[in-house]
């Protein structure tokens, strides 16, 4: 790891100036960006530490505005949050099947949603590949087990956190602060596919901050699941995972939303799957449907062909899970 210098600021607004110098970068809880230092896969001059800005760390609820999240808050604390897992269910159940719980208490909502990808030529500092500034996605010909069925050009890592999916089968916003101005943004406009003028997953600057998640109130009569397969019991990123929240008119589908994980590089959202089950009773065919209109378009790599048929399964077992719960 190259010589670095850590800064605590006083304030957000400091941070927020002190983002503004070259060769700086923010830290939360680490776990993402100091294994990316000891690579050396990033060599930044000067960290800003966000972990003192208490500012940032809190949980608030209101029957309103839904859920207000503070980047700092932990997945551990987001994961044992009570109201959470009573209202939004789908976030503490993803947020409790991410990592190991050591990664849970040090790693923060606004640093799982920034994230680097996880693919290995990205993370070997040997390749230099499309997403570093290179010119070969080398995962398209080369080890592609775990890449993307959807959308893998240029680039054809996948998207490892899963939050991202569930936050945006709830309908969540960010909020940005920068130097120049702040703004709130869907999760959809959030994560963007990388292209040659932006190699990165999201539309934040380098002088940004995620200050805040937004889940809105859901629909009174509203249930969801998130399910993520993986190639381990614990501890391991997901090959595939969805997340689904439907909103009921008793056991009738007002509305879905329905988003995939591990298939691309940004969280997937599936509208023409949310289509079929509209207005719908749940039977195994509308799942069926549902689940293949999800993978439509899918076009797997030499060795990530399992993908497809997982994926369906799993947005057919989640839409039949929450029918059944709906008769109850
Ligand atoms: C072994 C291992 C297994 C893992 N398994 C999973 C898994 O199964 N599922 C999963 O979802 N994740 C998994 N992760 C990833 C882990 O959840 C993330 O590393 C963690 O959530 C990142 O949060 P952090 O606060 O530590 O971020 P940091 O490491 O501090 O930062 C990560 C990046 O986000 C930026 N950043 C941090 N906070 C902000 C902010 N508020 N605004 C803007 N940018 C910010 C930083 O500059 C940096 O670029 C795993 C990680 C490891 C090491």
């Amino acid at each position: 790891m190259r010589n670095f210098e850590h800064i605590t600021p006083p304030d957000l607004e400091s941070a927020v100036d002190l983002l503004s110098e070259r060769g700086t970068k923010s830290i939360a809880g680490g776990t993402d960006l100091l294994p990316e230092m000891k690579s050396r896969l990033r060599s930044p001059r000067r960290l800003v530490n966000l972990k003192a800005l208490e500012e940032l760390r809190y949980l608030k609820h209101n029957a309103r505005k839904g859920f207000q999240i503070g980047a700092l808050t932990t997945l551990a604390e987001i994961e044992s949050n009570e109201l959470i897992r009573e209202k939004i269910p789908i976030l503490a159940q993803a947020a409790s099947v991410a990592a190991s719980p050591q990664l849970r208490n040090m790693g923060t909502i606004g640093g799982n949603l920034c994230q680097s990808v996880r693919c290995w030529y990205y993370r070997a500092p040997e390749f230099k590949c499309w997403l570093k500034g290179g010119d070969t996605c080398y995962a398209i010909e080369g080890e592609n087990k775990f890449h993307a069925i959807l959308e893998s050009s240029p680039c054809c890592a996948v998207h490892p956190s899963d939050l991202a999916p569930a936050l945006m089968a709830l309908g969540a916003s960010v909020h940005i602060t920068g130097t120049d101005e702040e703004g709130t943004v869907s999760l959809e406009e959030f994560f963007v596919r990388p292209k040659a003028s932006n190699r990165q997953m999201t539309i934040l600057g380098a002088n940004e901050l995620i200050t805040e998640v937004q889940v809105p109130m859901l629909d009174g009569d509203s249930s969801g699941i998130y399910l993520k397969a993986m190639d381990r019991k614990v501890w391991a990123f997901a090959l595939v995972s969805v997340a689904v929240q439907v909103s009921w008119d008793k056991e009738r589908v007002k509305g879905a939303r329905i988003v995939l994980g591990g298939v691309a590089p940004i969280p997937w959202r599936v509208p023409a799957a949310e289509e079929i089950v509209r207005d719908q009773a749940i039977t195994e065919e509308i799942a069926t449907s549902a689940s293949e209109a999800a993978l439509e378009g899918a076009q797997p790599l030499r060795d990530n062909g399992y993908k497809i048929a997982l994926a369906k399964a799993l947005v057919k077992r989640a839409l039949m899970t929450l029918a059944e719960r709906a008769k109850k």
